[in-house]
């Protein structure tokens, strides 16, 4: 299919729902939720869904916020996922901008749906409303407690970038862990000496880490924060709290980081007369395994489109997202998609990009994601071919294939 004479059929459809869809996305950006207290996002785009005519099941996977939606046509055939988030972070509300991610999804799905049923395109098409992503795992959790994404051939979703839209270059994975050394409360002046220090283990502990930075593999990254470094100057402070993240794009160079940092916890503690523990914060997330030939097809059908400002899926990633485990279960990418116009720059987690989630450029660029996302979701489901390349992508079939 040429994305060419197919896009603008898309493209119309979404227009027909043009306001529906941006007052859902605004709405979201209005009334930010974080992880797993969507209600209203998840509701609305339930809502969405059901008069599109999708059977819904929601709440879904154990999570009130999650929704499983499905629209089939004809005896089926094969399946395409979107995945739709829509938390916001902590504080600073939707400055990630998932108020356009789970809409663009929804919107996606509304045009293959229309076009199924007009042009009688047999398959289905499957929205899996994913919460909690800002570090609550939730499309790990539905993986685990759901199995949701079996049977299916392809999943998608683009997040909004900055100026450009690309496919799919990856994420690191991360391990999370909150680091806790015990040590014995004195009065820092009166008597010290009766003191063990919980906050110089933290100080050693964050100076090997940053020590240690020079000889580590450069494919993976270590960072963190103290949570809990004491109450009052004139205490010894006899517990302290600190939170450090892994990535890599690597399984085992986590590992081997870990190793080390674990190692360093126990130094620090022994230097110092406390005890410690590690324990795990959150849930794991694995590196995101992009999908060669779901990026081609994002990426011709972004260009067909004219107005996203498309870049090569070429570069270096460092952040991580749950998507990484739906990229291990399922063929799948994590697109990026222009939602500032060309020459604008912002930090991701910004007031700025919290400002640039939330305009008319934003909102036009999400609409014409969700055409692009229906014509990937329209090629998987008309070319047996295509499923067949893009199942071999995913086993690492394909010659020269980065793991
Ligand atoms: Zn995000």
């Amino acid at each position: 299919m040429d994305p060419k004479t197919i896009l603008p059929e898309l493209r119309a459809a979404i227009e027909t729902e043009r306001l529906p869809l941006v007052e859902t996305s605004r709405t979201i950006w209005s009334n930010p939720e974080v992880a797993f207290t969507e209600f209203k996002a998840s509701k609305l785009l339930v809502e969405l869904l059901k008069r599109y005519g999708f059977t819904v099941e929601y709440p879904y996977a154990g999570m009130e916020t999650a929704f499983r939606a499905e629209y089939t046509h004809g005896n089926g055939g094969a399946t395409f996922a979107l995945a739709a988030e829509y938390d916001a972070l902590p504080g600073i509300g939707h400055a990630c901008g998932h108020n356009l991610i789970g809409t663009a999804s929804v919107a996606a799905a509304y045009a293959a749906k229309t076009y199924m049923d007009k042009h009688g395109v047999d398959g289905r098409i499957v929205v899996l409303g994913t919460p909690g992503e800002e570090g609550g795992g939730g499309k790990v959790l539905m993986l685990r407690n759901a199995d949701c994404l079996k049977g299916v051939d392809a999943v998608m979703m683009s997040h909004g970038g900055a100026d450009r839209t690309r496919g799919d270059i990856g994420s690191t994975g991360i391990r999370r862990y909150d680091v806790i050394f015990h040590g014995k409360a004195s009065h820092a002046a009166g008597s010290p000496e009766k003191g063990i220090n919980a906050l110089d283990a933290q100080i050693l502990l964050f100076n090997a880490i940053g020590l240690y930075r020079q000889q580590m593999n450069r494919d993976a990254l270590i960072h963190g924060v103290i949570i809990e470094g004491g109450e009052a100057a004139n205490v010894i402070p006899d517990r302290t709290l600190s939170r450090v993240y892994i990535r890599s794009k690597q399984e085992k160079l986590i590992d081997e980081v870990y190793a080390r940092f674990a190692k360093m916890v126990e130094g620090a503690a022994l230097m110092t007369g406390c005890t410690s523990e590690i324990e795990q914060y959150s849930i794991p997330y694995k590196s995101r395994k992009p999908n060669r030939v779901l990026n081609r097809i994002f990426e011709a059908a972004a260009r067909a489109m004219g107005t996203m400002n498309v870049i090569p899926a070429v570069g270096e990633a460092r952040g991580s997202s749950d998507f990484g485990d739906f990229s291990h279960a399922a063929p799948g990418i994590h697109a990026c998609f222009a939602i500032a116009p060309p020459g604008t720059s912002f930090p991701g987690h910004s007031e700025a990009k919290k400002a640039h989630a939330n305009t008319d450029f934003a909102y036009d660029r999400m609409l014409d994601t969700g055409a692009i996302m229906a014509y990937c979701a329209l090629e998987v489901l008309t070319d047996a071919e295509l499923r067949a390349e893009i199942r071999r992508d995913f086993e690492g079939k394909t010659p020269g294939q980065n793991a």
